[in-house]
């Protein structure tokens, strides 16, 4: 039995508000990649990016006997400029996987290729009731019954156009950030910007505690996870594992809750690697953080995605559960220290 070490709560969801707030759809993550490498700077790892843009940070272990890797993702769901349309409107194509209703009616940000922000809305086309009637409640959510009203003066394609939007343009979703007195946190892409809260969290609590990594080890913050491949490329050779921190799915039938921190056991993908989620419930047992076991009906992780690129590595997958996810998402600071208790378990015992 040995104590878990104690985590900065406060000090993680300060840095998680920020993030939060800090917009990063799917190619588009660049400023959360340096948010991220900022808050690392005063701990003793190296950074560096790779060509992709992802954030790779080395902390030299106490052995490299058997290198280790954590990954986990900045990037998030958003949407890019699919159209300029007649009435000076602007069609969009969906950045990963989410549903439309699930963002409608929420503010945004249309990112221009000179550096300006626009701001407007996501609205269904047929919005108002007044007008519309019933067709506002059944109108099918899909890319042609979507639309970005700017909070511009614009009533044509030119004008907007002379706005300098056009095709390819990224949109990014308010998040929405709320903090409740109860210890709750709700907002947009927790997913999976509180996994990578927690990394940080696990590498403040193990340098507080004057306490090296136990193997050489590499934290890789993914800036492509939601489109699929974001982890297949960006690891030192000679890892022999892959420790994937990203949200546990809540449901119906599910086990994972905001609460504790959940080994998942498979996805989409299929199984993860039986001697890692072992490993990971042996650490979680014998420093007695409370977790769960669970499997993810429609999931994929970027663990899977580097053994897609032929990386010859044991995967395992741990995170928090996050209500609602790839929607108004929610989690609690329980989840986000607990995930972070495993994750220094598991970077400082052999
Ligand atoms: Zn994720």
């Amino acid at each position: 039995m040995t104590a878990a070490l104690p985590i900065d709560v406060a000090f993680m969801q300060d840095f998680l508000v920020g993030l939060l707030n800090t917009p990063s759809p799917t190619g588009f993550a660049e400023a959360a990649i340096a948010y991220t490498e900022k808050a690392f700077a005063p701990f003793p790892l190296t950074a560096r990016r790779t060509h992709k843009g992802a954030l790779v940070l080395e902390w030299a272990g106490q052995s490299a006997s058997a290198p280790r890797a954590l990954t986990a993702h900045v990037d998030t769901l958003g949407a890019m400029v699919k159209e300029i349309k007649d009435n000076g409107r602007l069609k969009l194509t969906k950045i990963g996987g989410f549903a439309w209703n699930t963002v409608e009616g929420e503010g945004c940000n249309v990112y221009t290729a000179s550096g300006k922000t626009v701001r407007g809305s996501l609205l269904v086309t047929a919005a108002s009731s007044h007008v519309y009637g019933a067709e506002t409640g059944e109108a099918k959510r899909d890319d042609s019954h979507m639309e970005v009203r700017l909070d511009e003066r614009t009533h044509s394609e030119m004008t907007t156009r002379a706005l300098g939007i056009q095709v390819g343009d990224f949109v990014a979703f308010d998040p929405r950030v709320e903090v409740s007195p109860a210890g709750f946190i709700r907002s947009r892409h927790l997913d999976d910007k509180a996994c990578v809260a927690t990394l940080l969290g696990a590498v403040k609590a193990l340098v507080e505690a004057g306490v090296q990594p136990a193997q050489r080890t590499t934290l890789h913050i993914s800036n492509y996870e939601e489109v699929g491949h974001g982890a297949s490329s960006g690891f030192p050779p000679d890892i022999v594992e892959l420790l994937t921190v990203d949200m546990a799915a809540m449901g119906q039938g599910q086990e994972s809750d905001e609460y504790n921190v959940t080994i998942c056991v498979k996805d989409s993908g299929g199984p993860y690697h039986i001697d890692m989620t072992r490993k990971l419930t042996r650490l979680a047992s014998e420093a007695a953080v409370p977790y769960k076991l669970d499997i993810y009906p429609n999931y994929g992780s970027d663990g899977e995605a580097y053994w897609r690129a032929g990386g010859d590595v044991q995967v395992g997958l741990i995170g928090m559960g996050v209500d609602a996810s790839h929607n108004y998402e929610r989690t609690h600071q329980d989840g986000l220290r607990r995930t972070a208790q495993l994750i220094a378990e598991y970077l400082r015992q052999a």
